[in-house]
């Protein structure tokens, strides 16, 4: 059985900038890593849309005061893009909402 996800060259930058930035704060980033997992899996992985996710990340880069150049968002930590892999996009992930209530 073979694995149908394809990490795109994007997807590559988005993981290495976030282990760079992950630092000392590695444990409460996997804690709620796991926990979005989690959440995520009791919908059945259900994803959102390109168009949806395209419309959240305008909220996103509005800009909201917590919306870091990099694709992250500071208040949660999350990574915030178009990515379609969505283990590396909060966006993505029906059941991810914005800590601040904008989506
Ligand atoms: S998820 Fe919410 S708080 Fe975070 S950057 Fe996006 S709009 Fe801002």
């Amino acid at each position: 059985m073979g694995c149908d996800v394809n990490i795109t060259k994007d997807d590559r930058a988005i993981i290495q900038g976030g282990l760079s930035r992950l630092g000392i704060n590695i444990f409460p980033l996997t804690v709620l890593w796991v926990n979005a997992m989690w959440k995520w899996k009791e919908t059945g992985y259900e994803i959102r849309p390109d168009n949806e996710v395209a419309a959240i990340l305008d909220i996103c880069q509005e800009p909201c005061a917590f919306y870091d150049d990099g694709g992250y968002c500071k208040r949660c930590g999350c990574s915030v893009n178009k990515s379609k892999f969505a283990v590396i996009n909060k966006i993505r992930m029906i059941s991810e909402h914005c800590p601040e209530g904008k989506w």
